[in-house]
């Protein structure tokens, strides 16, 4: 460690901008960790396709940075070692080798495991493969593929890891990227918060930190340069914030946020198991979206009314095959025992799109979002669909579970999906197999035809339920998944404010519900205008039910109709964000503060 400056010579007050990633202040210590570690590696499994995603982007950004890495070597060579210049070459065709590039994305995708575990199979492939050549010079060439890889996951973990259990009093943590597994090792009681100089908001670390309830900041630039160990900071892990030795003044600022956030918090904890009852009596319900079993504790702990959205792709990407009956009934059972009375909607396969599985066999195409996925997929598996449904259905004799179909563009899909389920309601009667006979049946819109069909399609369903994420792909022509557009994806459009509005009202002349089930519904700026357009139901990510539950309760179904009525009149998207947004922090100022970081968290 380098010694440290004189006191006097310290900066003061200076502040540094990063993404937040874990909301919470804390004051304290820096600690500040070289990236001289050597790399180790551990494997986890993703839970999500959105980690997979996330994961896949990891693992480009760090081949992106090796690749440059060696081109910035490769032109800083002297003469005498130009003749092993084709060294570096080598390295950098086999960084875009299928053996290692191709292999290891597939490894993300198909075991849904960490990148760095994926690419160290990919590895171990690659040595399997030389290790049969007879040639000696091209066998060990596996050396380079070795090195090669040994970049990119000093890439991929910062140079990590760092040994969490040396440090002996509680730090903030300066360093320059965290992997995943570092973060599981750190000791909430030594590290009070951390500051990376890499890294997103939804990276693993950032959805660690979240659930280890570590405050940080992340993609800090030239935080580890800026910081000394034994500095005092200030991190807000709300608003990307760091602070380099705050004088008094500052420090009393922030310690009163500190104590405005502590209570926000514990005042949104407090209400989030009470009703979702707005001032004026109107009752609507707030559930968690979940995308496997293990997450339905996290539902309950957050108060959820039940849960509104069952992602069942999951067990299908798990293993190489297709999952049995019997192990898809265990699963769907065993939530709906956990979440009784509470109800359980359980929506059939989507695969596809941007969910993919190996043994699945079909093309996804140029345009996978635009192809054979969902209900689509389904009424063209059958067998596939019919085991599914004959799972869901043996499940509701166990709970209050609901049947979803995703992605429906129109009446004959419906008419298709119902005459499968009637055809496997009658086989399980007759295999005498007990289920509910009247399980309620709902539809998600997601497609704008179906939003202009929604008065038909309302005849066929039990409910509705409004998937906004793919809504929104389809009705502005964004791909949710392109961050070239990301910022045109936006939820308060106003044809998507319009649309919305058209569902609950057919639905509504239906005498059927109304969801939303798409990430709009878990942000809480858009709580009262959804509430005000008539939506029954709000189905969100876990950690987001506490917040949304508590502006449900803060405010009236009348004033969040009036709100919806003007948001309505407007025709462009920024009209539209900076009437919310000014109502909003004018309305609920701490929510505006605090509450969608807290929400927003995952
Ligand atoms: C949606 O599209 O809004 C939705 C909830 O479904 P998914 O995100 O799984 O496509
Ligand atoms: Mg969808």
């Amino acid at each position: 460690m380098t010694p440290l400056a004189a006191r006097e010579t310290w900066p003061q007050n200076k502040v540094l901008k990063g993404i937040p990633a874990s909301p919470g202040i804390v004051i304290g210590p820096a600690h500040v960790v070289s990236d001289k570690y050597k790399v180790q590696i551990n494997r986890y499994y993703l839970t999500s396709d959105k980690q997979i995603a996330v994961e896949i982007d990891r693992f480009r950004d760090a081949v992106a940075l090796t690749r440059e890495e060696i081109s910035t070597i490769k032109k800083s060579i002297t003469d005498e070692f130009q003749e092993h210049a084709y060294i570096l070459d080598a390295h950098l065709l086999i960084l875009q080798d299928k053996l290692l590039y191709d292999a290891t994305i597939r490894t993300i995708q198909y075991e849904r495991i960490n990148a760095e575990w994926a690419l160290q199979e990919a590895v171990h492939q690659a040595q399997i493969l030389f290790s049969k050549i007879a040639d000696p010079y091209i066998k060990s060439r596996i050396q380079d593929v070795e090195d090669v890889s040994q970049r990119v996951l000093r890439h991929l973990t910062g140079g990590n890891p760092f040994d969490f259990g040396k440090l002996t009093e509680p730090v903030i943590l300066v360093i320059h990227d965290l992997s995943p597994v570092d973060t599981t090792q750190m000791s909430v009681a030594k590290v009070k918060g951390f500051i990376t100089e890499t890294g997103g908001k939804t990276s693993h670390t950032a959805i660690m930190a979240q659930s280890l309830e570590i405050p940080a900041v992340v993609a800090v630039e030239k935080a580890s340069q800026e910081i000394a160990t034994g500095y005092t900071l200030i991190l807000d892990g709300l608003n990307g914030t760091v602070v380099i030795n705050p004088d008094a003044k500052m420090l009393d600022i922030y310690v009163q946020r500190k104590k405005k956030f502590e209570e926000f918090k514990l005042d949104v904890g407090k209400s989030s198991f009470l009703p979702a009852i707005t001032l004026d009596e109107h009752q609507t319900q707030v559930l968690a979206n979940i995308e496997f079993q293990e997450e339905v504790d996290l539902a309950l702990d957050y108060g959820a009314d039940g849960i509104g959205l069952y992602r069942t792709e999951f067990l299908f990407l798990r293993h190489q095959r297709l999952p049995t009956e019997e192990e898809l009934f265990e699963d769907y059972r065993s939530v709906a025992q956990m979440m009784r009375p509470k109800r359980v909607t359980i929506r059939t396969l989507d695969i596809g799109g941007d969910k993919f599985a190996s043994h699945l066999e079909y093309a996804p195409g140029i345009n996978p979002a635009l192809g054979l996925r969902a209900i689509r997929f389904c009424l063209k598996e059958r067998t596939i669909f019919r085991t599914q449904l004959r799972a869901i259905l043996r499940a509701s004799a166990y709970g209050q579970v609901r049947l979803m179909f995703p992605l429906i563009s129109g009446i004959q899909e419906v008419t298709d999906a119902r005459r499968i389920l009637a055809e496997v309601q009658e086989e399980l009667a007759r295999e005498g197999h007990p289920f509910q006979p009247d399980m309620p049946v709902g539809l998600m819109i997601e497609v704008p035809s179906a939003v202009m069909l929604a008065d038909l399609l309302a005849k066929e369903a039990d409910f509705f339920s409004i998937g906004t994420n793919d809504l929104i792909q389809y009705a502005l022509a964004i791909d949710r998944g392109n961050k070239h557009v990301a910022n045109m994806y936006q939820p308060l459009h106003p044809a998507v404010l319009r649309m919305i509005k058209q569902v609950v009202d057919a639905g509504h002349a239906a005498g059927i519900t109304v969801a939303v089930c798409g990430e709009m519904a878990g942000d809480p700026l858009y709580t009262p205008v959804l509430l005000g357009l008539g939506v029954d139901e709000l189905s969100m990510n876990a950690l987001a039910i506490p917040v949304v539950k508590r502006i449900v309760r803060h405010a009236s179904m009348e004033e969040a109709q009036e709100f919806a009525r003007h948001a309505l009149q407007y025709g462009t998207v920024d009209e539209v964000n900076s009437y919310v947004t000014g109502i909003m922090a004018k309305r609920f100022p701490e929510v505006f503060m605090f509450g969608r970081e807290l929400a927003s968290a995952a």
